[in-house]
């Protein structure tokens, strides 16, 4: 088969039209009665780990409405670094425990939280408490209480929360989330979506319970469930799992492999894998006029695939900026973020289901 390339155009937004009224943080602009139009908001990372110091710092150099505007960490050392890398004043630098006072900073408008999953709920409340906007990464919590918790803080303290979903702003996940949207190839009769890596260190977090919540599927399996959902564009309704261990020590507290199938309205149905012992990253999508496949499918970059015989192909994109500045444009614009708590607590429904489905042997369980 001959693969047309795709004759899409790709427009990236260029970082490079900032005024310098932009890097003015959100808060004093609005205390000055400046226009916010043109002011970027103030972000606040929480926990400065692999993902803050590998793509979110350096993505927030390239935002048009946010900026790194203070720190969270508990490590003394990275105070320092990070001020000087990022320009950060010694007064927006915090710690986990004098943390609720940034309710006072006028430079932070958002907390990004992207500490261990087990502390997303603890850190999301606090941050709606302290009257800030809140993103928080995937997954959203670790149990569907967690996530309404969460919820009912934001709307209590009529902040905004957002989840740490990447791909929604990606060029490549925004056709597959379209094909069920414009129908373009008619039904979506089938999804596979599988995503597993093999786990490093033995002693760290992904590999405790108390802090993980459990095993890759509260990690990358997230994206499995995600990417079924959004191909489909309907929930599920019912599902069955089965969990693989091959005695490994690694594995002693949380699950090396499941897998699992998703029942969705009109008998179709979706099945995944995700795992800490292999290296899959695949999205496959059949319909009744063709199929549609991303791979790899859930990098921050590298993402190669086709919709029947198209080739797609976009320019390099930074998903996190896209990310967090729609995000701000909605903080901006009062408008609700594509992604916002409520899509965490859906995935969170089906971990659990998926957890339960485990506990009784694979049976089938209503979602
Ligand atoms: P990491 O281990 O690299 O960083 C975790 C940070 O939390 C560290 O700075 C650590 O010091 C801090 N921390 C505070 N209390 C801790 C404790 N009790 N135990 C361990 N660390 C503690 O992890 P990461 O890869 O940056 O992941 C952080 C979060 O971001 C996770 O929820 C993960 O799922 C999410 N994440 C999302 C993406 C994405 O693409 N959206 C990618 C990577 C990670």
């Amino acid at each position: 088969m001959e693969l047309k390339k795709s004759r899409r155009h790709f427009i990236k937004k260029s970082a490079l039209s900032i005024g310098a009224l932009s890097v003015m943080p959100f808060n004093s602009l609005v205390a000055s009665g400046c226009s916010t139009e043109t002011k970027k908001l103030g972000i606040a990372l929480v926990g400065l780990g692999n993902y803050s110091s590998g793509q979110l710092a350096p993505a927030l150099l390239e935002t048009e409405h946010c900026y790194l505007s203070a720190i969270v960490t508990g490590t003394k050392e990275k105070e320092q670094q990070w001020a000087k890398k990022y320009n950060i004043p010694k007064e927006n630098i915090y710690n986990y425990e004098n943390f609720d006072v940034i309710a006072s900073n006028k430079d932070i408008d958002v907390v990004y939280v992207v500490l261990p999953n087990s502390m997303h709920a603890e850190f999301t409340i606090r941050a709606a408490k302290a009257g800030k906007h809140v993103i928080c990464e995937k997954p959203m919590a670790i149990s569907v209480a967690e996530c309404e918790a969460m919820i009912k803080a934001c709307n209590d303290n009529n902040v905004k929360l957002s989840i740490g979903y990447r791909l929604h702003f990606d060029p490549y996940h925004k056709r597959i989330i379209n094909l069920s949207k414009e129908n373009t190839l008619g039904t979506i009769n089938y999804v596979n979506a599988d995503f597993a890596f093999t786990i490093g260190d033995p002693t760290q977090w992904r590999l405790k319970k108390s802090l993980a919540g459990g095993g890759a599927l509260m990690d990358v399996g997230v994206y499995c469930i995600q990417a079924c959902r959004y191909s489909f564009g309907q929930e599920p309704i019912a599902l069955r799992a089965q969990a693989f261990n091959s005695g490994n020590e690694k594995f002693k507290e949380v699950n090396e492999t499941i897998t699992w199938q998703m029942e969705f309205p009109d008998g179709k149905i979706s099945n995944s894998t995700t795992s800490y012992a292999m290296s899959v990253n695949n999205l496959f999508v059949s319909a009744q006029k063709g199929k549609a496949q991303l791979m790899p499918s859930y990098g921050y970059g590298g993402i190669k695939g086709f919709i029947n015989d198209e080739i797609l192909e976009f320019p390099k994109f930074n998903q996190q900026a896209a990310q967090m500045d729609a995000f701000a444009l909605n903080i901006k614009n009062n408008t609700d973020s594509i992604v916002p708590g409520e899509e965490g607590l859906k995935d969170m429904k089906v971990i659990e289901a998926i957890f339960k489905s485990l506990e009784q042997n694979g049976a089938r369980v209503l979602i």
